[in-house]
């Protein structure tokens, strides 16, 4: 590829703050609150024109589940807060017996999950946003930090206005693709993903039975397709991973999408079906990740002294619980940029587990408090007073370490090549006959 230079320029600080965001997804939501709760100002940039990210313009409106299926809560805080705020203003499919938010529930309780409205959950957030004080940018694009040594100093963007800067004393990286941390010069990895196209569908006959029984989302389930690397017929012609962190990787994962919903669409054209729905960013489980500090250890290591929150394979049952160190979030490659959401630092099977919904609020929650703690007592993130952190944390309602009774929760094992064991109704189409796939799941 050749190269052109481009002159220098000045370009106009449209903004001085204690805290900036990048990345308005469900973590980069919960960090610009939790910081703006310990008194910090901030901005939250993003990049489409609402709060959510794959949550709502992705289509993934399955909050996965907050307890550890033998009735013990793992996710408290803002994990749990943001789930009521999806399903404040329409349906839901949460048990009561988790409504008001208790600790514990009988053993054999349905999970605490719930499929959510995706407007209505734009707009709850959007007024969540709003009550927590968060300056949201909708519309623009981080291009490039404004290094200083290991510092970043600011941000440049880009949107309507042209070319802006965001200056702050500290920065999370909430964009999922760890755009912040890379081009500031963080270690990070990346993987290809699979391909998915989720979508919400009118179907005359299921919206018959729907109204019959007075349930909403059966009348409009979601759809999944999905890709295998194989296209699900074990032939390799094409390698159907994409990488999200390129211009061809994005295009192509669009391509291969759209073409899946095409297919569908073709086999499936009557009078009595309609698509309702069309996810409006690209459904990337992993794209690149941060090598931070330190990482999830899913194998051995149970107790982690500097825990900032329990996380668990959400689709196990009973699930195995975890502790997530606050290593996970930061790097010594810099001083003031934390990561936050499905691009901490977690590797191999441990990724896969970080990256669900309420794994991603978790360390949002505590990359926003620990920005706010190093503003407030002067130092950089590495820094931190994990025991102050840890402190705000759990009496926010963050659930720091394993309980005993959270201890040998051993998953029932999955048969080869079976499915997993339901662990609730997801209002789910996913029929493996219909096009190339097998199914592509969560
Ligand atoms: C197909 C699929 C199915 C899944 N199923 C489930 C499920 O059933 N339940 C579950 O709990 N989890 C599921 N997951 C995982 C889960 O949805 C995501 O990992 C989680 O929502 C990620 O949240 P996040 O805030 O970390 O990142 P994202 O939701 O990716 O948010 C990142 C945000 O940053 C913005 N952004 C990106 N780059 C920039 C930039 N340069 N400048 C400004 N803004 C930027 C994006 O627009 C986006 O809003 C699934 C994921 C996929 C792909």
């Amino acid at each position: 590829m050749s190269g052109i230079k481009i002159p220098e320029r000045e370009v106009p600080v449209v903004k001085e703050t204690d805290v900036v965001v990048v990345g308005g997804g469900l973590a980069g939501v919960a960090a610009a609150a939790a910081a703006a709760r310990q008194g910090m100002k901030v901005t939250l940039i993003e990049k489409t024109i609402a709060l959510g990210g794959l949550a709502t313009m992705g289509h993934v409106c399955i909050y996965l589940p907050i307890d550890d299926g033998n009735g013990n809560k793992v996710y408290g805080g803002l994990a749990e807060d943001l789930l009521h705020v999806c399903i404040k203003y329409s349906y839901d499919n949460l048990p009561e017996v988790w409504r008001n938010k208790p600790d514990t529930a009988p053993k054999d309780s349905e999970r605490y999950q719930t499929n959510f409205n995706i407007p209505a959950a734009v707009l709850a957030l959007d007024e969540f946003a709003e009550e927590e004080g968060i300056d949201v940018v909708f519309d623009t694009v981080f291009s490039e930090p404004i290094m200083d040594g290991k510092t970043v100093k600011g941000i440049v963007v880009e949107n309507k206005s042209g070319r802006t800067a965001y200056m702050a004393k500290m920065f999370i990286d909430a964009s999922g693709d760890s755009d912040l941390l890379y081009r500031a010069g963080a270690d990070t990895e990346t993987l290809p993903t699979i391909v998915s196209h989720w979508f919400h569908e009118l179907d005359f006959k299921l919206m018959k039975e729907g109204i019959e029984k007075g349930d909403m989302m059966l009348a409009t389930p979601l759809r999944w397709l999905g890709l295998t690397p194989s296209g699900g017929a074990g032939d390799e012609k094409e390698d159907l991973t994409c990488d999200g962190t390129t211009s061809e990787g994005v295009n192509k994962y669009i391509r291969l999408s759209r073409g899946l919903a095409l297919d569908f669409l073709k086999k499936h054209q009557s009078p009595d079906f309609c698509m309702i729905s069309m996810p409006t960013l690209p459904q990337f489980r992993m794209t690149r990740r941060l090598i931070g500090n330190d990482e999830l250890k899913y194998d051995a290591e149970y107790h982690i002294e500097d825990s900032i929150g329990c996380v668990i394979a959400s689709l196990d049952k009973p699930a195995t619980v975890y502790e997530f160190p606050y290593g996970g979030l930061i790097t010594d490659k810099l001083t003031n940029v934390a990561a936050a959401g499905r691009m901490v630092s977690a590797s191999g099977r441990g990724w896969a587990i970080m990256r669900f919904i309420p794994a991603c609020v978790l360390t949002g929650e505590a990359a926003g408090t620990a920005a706010a703690l190093a503003i407030k007592n002067g130092t950089d993130l590495q820094h931190v007073d994990v025991k102050e952190l840890q402190a705000v944390l759990q009496k926010n309602g963050v659930k720091l370490h394993r309980t005993k009774a959270m201890e040998g929760n051993v998953p029932v094992p999955r048969k080869p090549g079976g499915p997993r064991p339901a662990i609730s109704k997801m209002y789910v189409h996913n029929d493996p006959e219909e096009v190339r796939q097998a199914g592509s799941g969560h």
